[in-house]
């Protein structure tokens, strides 16, 4: 396929999905939640390119040299682009790097690193999106990405999370703003190639926290299975999004608590990142 070809398919794509699951309206703020990586890159480059209302936040990790480059790629990216940029630094916030907060809870409460790092993203690009006065966030998850998780979910029983699609807005709480995944059909090699295409300057490493655990495992077994029947990954959440109508209407939206602490919505009485706070302050 002629690399013209290439891209206004791979755009046409994510106009798609935006439309078919009515992901922005024209009077949303649009805060795009950036790691510097290539699939947060691509989404901040099309929802402003699609004319919505776009800004761009990264919370600086402080992971060393990986966390660096992708702040300063972001940086430069959002300069060229005319976007604006809010960048919030892990340390400020919670006193520590991600990095310590991920061997200290390891040690306390026994959780895995990655779901560490996830939780406390979520609860933070939430908060400052709220205050930011956005009222969408976006975020850079492909196809690959949700393929892989509709099993973790499945193998884990995960129902609340197993409900979601493109659009999560399955919490009943204002002060919860509904997330939305541009990329939802776009495979990862797409989403790689369309950033060379446009000469994007980006850094293609994964975290370097991100090896081993069950992602991983899953990630390999449906690249394998792709290999041997092309288009699988997308059959496997095209399938799955049929079944979720039905499920959402049987258990409604979820109920959300408001943590005790922070006042953050939490299915929780305290949630997830109140303990770890709690967990690293030793209290
Ligand atoms: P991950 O949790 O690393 O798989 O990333 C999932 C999505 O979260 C990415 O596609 C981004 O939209 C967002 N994200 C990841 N890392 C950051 C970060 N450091 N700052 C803001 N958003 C992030
Ligand atoms: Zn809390």
């Amino acid at each position: 396929m002629s690399n013209r070809r290439f891209v206004d398919g791979f755009e046409r794509m994510v106009k798609d999905t935006i439309q078919e699951y009515t992901l922005i309206d024209k009077k949303d703020k649009v805060l795009v939640a950036c790691s510097g990586g290539k699939d947060s890159t691509t989404v901040l480059y099309l929802l402003n390119k699609l004319g919505y209302n776009t800004e761009g936040l990264i919370i600086d990790l402080q992971m060393g040299e990986w966390s660096d480059k992708n702040l300063e790629n972001i940086t430069n990216f959002c300069t060229k682009e005319g976007l604006k940029l809010h960048v919030v630094s892990m340390r400020d916030e919670f006193g520590s790097s991600v990095c310590y907060m991920k061997s200290v809870i390891k040690d306390k409460l026994d959780i895995e690193s990655c779901s560490v790092c996830g939780v406390t993203k979520r609860w933070l690009i939430n908060k400052k999106a709220r205050e930011l006065g956005a009222t969408k966030v976006a975020t850079g998850h492909n196809l690959d990405d949700e393929a892989q998780t509709v099993l973790m979910n499945l193998f884990r029983g995960n129902l609340v999370s197993f409900l979601r699609g493109p659009k999560v807005d399955t919490a009943k709480d204002a002060k919860f703003i509904t997330r939305i995944k541009p990329l939802y059909f776009c495979p990862e090699e797409d989403v790689r190639r369309y950033t060379e295409e446009k000469g994007f300057k980006i850094l293609y490493d994964r975290c370097p926290c991100s090896f081993g655990g069950m992602r991983s495992t899953i990630r390999d077994i449906l690249n394998d299975l792709e290999k041997e029947s092309p288009g699988i990954k997308e059959n496997l959440v095209r399938n799955y999004l049929k079944f979720t109508p039905h499920l959402k209407k049987q258990f409604a939206k979820s109920e959300v608590k408001r943590c005790s602490n922070c006042g953050e919505p939490s299915r929780r009485e305290v949630c997830m990142v109140c303990e770890y706070i709690k967990a690293i302050r030793g209290s």
